[in-house]
């Protein structure tokens, strides 16, 4: 009888496994199909970077950048870059 239930308790761990093994399976699936439908659009590089001196985020595409001692600054308007360049030469 102990024998029996320990079976039972086998096929049902097993149960369990290849129940969660196909929904994995069927994840995987879904993600497939989503990576495909990203693929026929064009790839989507578009970071948001930090405007210093608005503090305002844009996409990268977007933004105006500036290379200060190595570093780019990205900035929303040709306004923030002209501030940031002046408070720079100001320091
Ligand atoms: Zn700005």
């Amino acid at each position: 009888m102990v024998r029996f239930i320990l079976f039972l308790a086998l096929f049902l761990a097993l149960c369990y496994v290849i129940k969660g093994f196909l929904k994995g399976l069927k994840l995987r699936k879904v993600l497939k199909t989503g990576s495909k439908q990203a693929g026929e659009q064009p790839p989507i590089t578009d970071e948001l970077v930090q405007d210093p001196v608005c503090g305002v985020y844009c996409p990268k595409r977007d933004a105006l950048s500036l290379n200060q001692q190595g570093k780019t600054y990205y900035f929303c308007s040709d306004k923030c870059r002209q501030e940031f360049r002046e408070k720079r030469n100001n320091l």
